[in-house]
């Protein structure tokens, strides 16, 4: 296996308090690793330590052949290959599911610059081809804003796979989603992970059993636990703060 990401004696403090507490762990590459854990475990500023957010008091970040991004800026960061998705969808509504995914694809998100940087032949094959995978293909020419709301995830998605990074995060993914589109989401991250790396902070546990690669569990900060779902659902101090309550 390969590591993606090392995160070494992470630790992040908001004045005095350790939101992140000396976390260690491995993403391995290809895989969907999950975080989870009670609200105010951490999670989000894990990811925001990650993206470059937020500093982190002492530690490392170490993103693939080790290079150490603890420093680095946001968008540092985004260059380097890792892609940060937020929990309420960031599309244009005013533009359409191509013009959406034209200007991820050009980098530059500022609507001005979308009018003067025409996509090359290369950014066009390259968004026909995401646009199938996330299924929006047929609704290129649609305005997003006309879109639901899990499609309007999934073209979110889409517009950071057009940015190609090696490594995405996702921050619930299928929060506010029924069945069906959960369960599409996660076979859309089961094909996206072969090239590209997830880390997932989810809360729907029957998301996380079907299609986490490994979990982490969050507590206070700290790892509790770290496994298979299969395993760490067993242990009874993460029953105790989270899937038991
Ligand atoms: P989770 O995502 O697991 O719910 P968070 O990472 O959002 O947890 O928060 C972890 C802890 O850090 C919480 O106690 C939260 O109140 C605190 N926290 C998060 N962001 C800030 C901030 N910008 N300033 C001060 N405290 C914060």
């Amino acid at each position: 296996m390969e590591t993606i990401l090392q995160i070494q004696d992470l630790t992040v403090n908001f004045d005095g308090f350790k939101a992140v507490d000396h976390v260690n762990t491995k993403i391995e590459k290809g895989e969907i690793h999950f975080f989870i854990g009670p609200n105010g475990a951490g999670k989000t500023t894990l990811l925001d330590a990650i993206c470059g957010r937020v500093k982190p008091k002492t530690g490392s970040i170490l993103f693939t052949g080790g290079v150490d991004v603890t420093q680095y800026s946001e968008n540092e960061i985004v260059n380097i290959g890792i892609g940060r998705k937020f929990q309420v969808p960031s599309v244009f509504t005013g533009l359409t599911v191509q013009e959406n995914m034209e200007l991820a694809a050009v980098k530059n998100r500022s609507l001005f610059s979308s009018i003067f940087h025409k996509t090359n032949k290369e950014q066009e094959e390259l968004i026909d081809d995401i646009l199938d995978t996330i299924g929006l293909y047929g609704k290129k020419h649609q305005n997003s804003a006309a879109l639901a709301h899990g499609e309007k995830q999934w073209l979110e998605i889409g517009m950071l796979l057009a940015q190609k990074p090696r490594l995405m995060l996702l921050d619930e993914p299928v929060a506010g989603m029924g069945r069906a589109e959960t369960e599409k989401t996660g076979e859309l991250l089961k094909k996206i992970a072969k090239d590209c790396t997830m880390i997932v902070v989810e809360h729907d546990m029957e998301f996380v059993r079907d299609y986490s690669s490994k979990v982490t569990v969050l507590h206070e900060g700290a790892i509790l636990d770290e496994g298979s779902m299969a395993d760490v659902q067993k242990n009874q101090k993460v029953i105790d703060v989270y899937l038991g309550r």
